[in-house]
């Protein structure tokens, strides 16, 4: 962990600074990064946030997103290495390796500006000059707060850049019900309303705000996709490309997919395994003891946190889901319901 000085330093004068965030942004990825861009503008920089792939529409009211620079390689590849290349400081922000973010991990990784990590993922990679990862906290956005915060400069935060922060901590805490929700978080929501946030106005652009088709498609996976094993605790859906293109399915329509297979009494572990062609993207999340992170690190070439992580194979649909299915006996003792504490008389 670098201190607060190394990056007051290094942000002393005005700078060309390129941020980014890892693949398919989700709202701590594109909040935070959005959320950071807004506050060093106002303190003179000139910032260019890129992310490394498109994003849902619903993160797209954040103030600074029609800024956003969406790396597309057949595209814009020599603008992206050239912004890179200027770049004195380059930020990253909620991932923690470098081959996460495809080509652009390499250039980063070979750029000549200082690098800079703020993450909360588990293992971090050295690759940063300056390091402000802590895995222990529930959001990116959180230390992107506690960043500006320490560097003085917390009334810069204004409404727009304040959303952008809640966004972020509102669903990576899952609406402040993980145990990740610490009184840190909370207290930090306090400060975001002083700034003038509307969370409810952020709840419903985030989460209520889905095409009718969406929830249709939502609504075949749970009814036939489903599958519960009552002898592992453990739920999961797999989605075939065919699938996603009957239902036109767009960036971000499966998201929180794997949360309602979470949502069934007694499954303490869930998985949604989806055909995006090149590849099998893997989530995972559990509930308790059982460590997801190191179950995807293991098996699926992946990583995260203990209870939300991912992964990938590189093997059709069905022979992952037998080799999926194949591995869940060796985990079965671990696989078991965490007790809730006795309800407050
Ligand atoms: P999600 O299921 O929402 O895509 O990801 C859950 C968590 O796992 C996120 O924190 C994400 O960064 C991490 N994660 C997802 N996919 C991968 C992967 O392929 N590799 C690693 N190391 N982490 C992943
Ligand atoms: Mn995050």
């Amino acid at each position: 962990m670098s201190t607060i000085s190394e990056l007051k330093e290094l942000l002393a004068q005005p700078r060309q600074i390129f941020i980014t965030t890892h693949h398919k942004p989700d709202a701590d990825a594109l909040g935070s990064s959005l959320g950071l861009a807004g506050y060093l503008r106002k303190k003179g920089h000139h910032v260019t946030v890129v992310t490394p792939s498109d994003y849902p529409n619903f993160l797209a009211w954040m103030p600074g997103n029609e800024e956003v620079v969406v790396y597309e390689p057949r595209e814009n590849d020599a603008q992206v290495r050239d912004i890179i290349g200027r770049a004195e400081v380059l930020f990253c922000l909620d991932f923690s390796c470098l081959n996460r973010i495809n080509e652009l991990g390499e250039y980063i990784r070979h750029a000549p500006g200082k690098k800079v990590l703020i993450d909360h993922h588990q293992d971090p990679e050295q690759f940063a000059d300056l390091d402000y990862s802590n895995s222990k906290a529930a959001a990116t956005a959180e230390l992107v707060f506690e960043v500006i915060r320490d560097l003085g400069d917390q009334e810069l935060i204004d409404t727009g850049i304040g959303e952008c922060l809640y966004a972020g901590i509102m669903t990576d805490t899952g609406s402040f019900r993980h145990p990740s929700t610490s009184r840190n978080v909370h207290l930090i929501i306090a400060e975001l309303l002083s700034a003038g946030i509307n969370l409810s106005d952020v709840h419903r652009r985030i989460y209520d705000s889905h095409s009718e088709e969406r929830l249709r498609f939502l609504g075949f996976v749970l009814k036939d996709k489903l599958t519960v094993l009552r002898e592992y605790n453990t739920a999961y859906i797999a989605i075939t490309a065919d699938e996603l293109r009957q239902y036109h399915s767009k960036t971000g329509d499966t998201e929180g997919l794997v949360n309602f297979a979470l949502s069934i009494e007694g499954i303490v572990f869930a998985a949604v395994l989806i055909d995006r062609n090149q590849a099998i993207k893997i989530s995972f999340r559990s509930v308790g003891d059982f460590s997801v992170s190191d179950f995807s690190r293991r098996h699926f070439e992946g990583g995260g946190h203990h209870n939300a992580s991912g992964g990938i194979s590189r093997e059709p649909l069905d022979t992952t889901v037998d080799r999926f299915l194949s591995l869940l006996p060796q985990y079965q003792t671990q696989l078991v319901t965490a007790p809730l504490a006795a309800a407050p008389p």
